[in-house]
Formats: structure tokens, sequence, C-alpha cells
């Protein structure tokens, strides 16, 4: 027996376009997914698909539900499809009460920072918003110039403070080992606040450097760009990675195969935002509060209030019928 498929597809348009490594990100395109069984249960789930992170485009995941003939019934998801496994996995969860919907307290979120050096001045101001981990994206300026200001940084922020510095895969293997240096450095002092991780300095196609080098600094290296699916994951944890890995649970695939991945081998896993909706969101939150290991690491969800709409405020079923 079949439950009712319905989707719908959405855009909806940035407050400020996004620097991505592939240019502008202005709007946001995903699909709406809900389910409906015979006992009247409804189930919210969500398609967020980043395209250059390897995911499949809208058109393709709208294709694949529109020839369930508005029914579904179980089957299998092609994992050519990640962020279409994830919206009706996650439906099919929301159907059956699985997703609690609860957000979590601002001081687990990870808040963003401005790249350049107008961090000096945001900084302290997301920690008075109550966040306790930061990130700041670098490899945009001159180096010299960035840990200069990473210094002044660790230095005016509370100790407790967690720095996370994200590269998107654009150092050359020298600046990836001034980095390192430098945060070693500044993590070897107990007065000054904490460099957490540095966040994919090579291209994804550098596993092999990224994991020699882990070897040779005390600071951490997390993998993100090369890790966007299950499949991913799992083939850097066979290649020998075993530093964090940042998993956008939205754009990783199949929710149960991302849970059993993380029972088996309990790697250090950093759950983050694709900039989905509240739906997707909600989904996101709940598998990472099912893999996350104790403590956990700060969630990498302070994208809420950077579309140009009203939606973050809306319920599922009131989104749904906006569209
Ligand atoms: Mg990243």
């Amino acid at each position: 027996m079949g439950i009712e498929l319905a989707v719908r597809p959405y855009r909806r348009r940035f407050a400020q376009p996004l620097h991505t490594a592939h240019g502008l990100w202005g709007w946001r395109a995903g699909l709406l997914i809900r389910l409906l069984d015979r006992r009247g249960r409804v189930g919210y789930g969500e398609v967020a698909p980043i395209p250059w992170f390897g995911s499949e485009t809208v058109a393709a995941s709208l294709a694949f539900c529109s020839a369930q003939g508005g029914e579904w019934r179980g089957g299998e998801v092609p994992d050519a499809l990640p962020a279409t496994q994830f919206g009706l996995e996650s439906a099919l969860a929301d159907l059956t009460g699985e997703i609690a919907g609860k957000e979590p307290a601002i001081s687990a979120i990870c808040g963003l920072l401005p790249a350049g050096p107008s961090v000096l001045g945001i900084a302290p101001q997301r920690l008075a918003q109550g966040h306790r981990t930061l990130k700041w994206k670098i490899g945009v300026g001159a180096i010299t110039d960035e840990i200069r200001w990473l210094e002044q940084l660790v230095e005016d922020l509370p100790r407790s403070t967690q720095l996370r510095l994200d590269a998107n895969g654009g150092l050359s293997l020298a600046q990836t080992e001034q980095w390192l240096a430098a945060c070693d450095r500044l993590n070897n002092n107990p007065q000054l606040a904490t460099v957490e991780y540095l966040e994919q300095p090579l291209p994804p196609d550098q596993l092999e450097a990224m994991r020699a080098l882990g070897e040779r600094y005390k600071t951490a290296i997390a993998l993100d760009e090369s890790v966007a699916t299950v499949a991913q994951l799992e083939a850097c944890w066979s290649e020998g990675w075993r530093g964090v890995f940042v998993v956008k649970p939205a754009i990783a695939g199949s929710p149960q195969r991302l849970q059993a991945f993380c029972q088996q081998h309990q790697p250090r896993l950093v759950f983050s935002s694709a900039f989905e909706t509240a739906i997707g969101r909600r989904a996101a939150l709940a598998i990472a509060a099912r893999c996350s290991p104790c403590p956990a690491p700060a969630l990498g969800f302070g994208t809420q209030g950077w579309f140009d709409d009203d939606w973050d405020t809306l319920t599922p079923a009131d989104l749904w019928d906006r569209l």
C-alpha cells in the first residue's frame, strides 16, 4: 500500500548573495515533499541539493519524484540522488513522528564570521548573541594579514571560545603548513582562545596530503568539500582519514546509512546546514542529535535569517501552503 506523495518546488533569495568557490549564490532552489498516509498522518521533507557539491539538480529530483505517480511505495532512491534520499526518508520519519523539531540552544550553534579584518569587530557581537564557537572564512586575503588577524582574535576573545577556520579548499600546501604551524603555536598558549580545526585547506583530490599533515600538526583538520555524501565519508574513512568530517545531512544521502556509518566507526563528525528551509533543518538537526558524539561539537547551523523572506518563522504546514 502506497502513501500519497506531493512535491512543490521553491526558490528563495538570499538577503545578501553568498560568495562561494563557484561564484555568487543568489537564489536557493529546492523541493518540498509532503507524504500523506491512509490514517491521515502527514510528513514533510525537503530536497535541498547543492549542485557544486556533487548533489543532483532540482530538475533531476523533480523528475524522479514525478515518476512515482503521486504515490510513494518506499522503494530505493538511486545513490545519484542523495538530496532526494534525504528528502523522502526524512518525510517518512516525520510522518511516523520521529522528528521532534526542537531548535537547539544558540550556545550549541556555531556563529558565522565575515572574511577579512571586520572579523575583529563582529566576533564579540556573535559571542554576545550567545555563540561559543565561531567560524571564519580564510584564504580570502593575504595570508600574513589573515594570520595577524587570527592572532589578534584569539587574544581578544574569551579563552573558552572555539574557532573554526574554513579555507574551502583554497590553500596551497605551503600555505596550509603556514596556517597549521600558526594554529599549533597559538593553541599551545592556554591563555588564548582555541582553534578547533582548520577546515578543508586543500581541494578534495588532495586527501593523502591532508592526511599526512594531520599526522604532523596537532591542530585538527576537517574535511568538508571532500565528503558531500555518505559514500564519500565511507571512502575517506577506508583511505585512513581519522580527522574531523563536516557533514551536511541534507545532501549526504540516506539518513539511515549515515547513522549506520556513525554507529560502526564513531567518526569525529560536525553537522552543518545546507541552507535548507525549516523543514530540512528539523530533519538535519534530528540526525545530528542521533549521530553526534558526546559532548557534541557546535552545530554548523548558524544559517537562519540569511534569506529575504519570513519562511524561518513558518510551520512546515504553513510553508507548504505558501508555495
Ligand atoms: Mg566548509
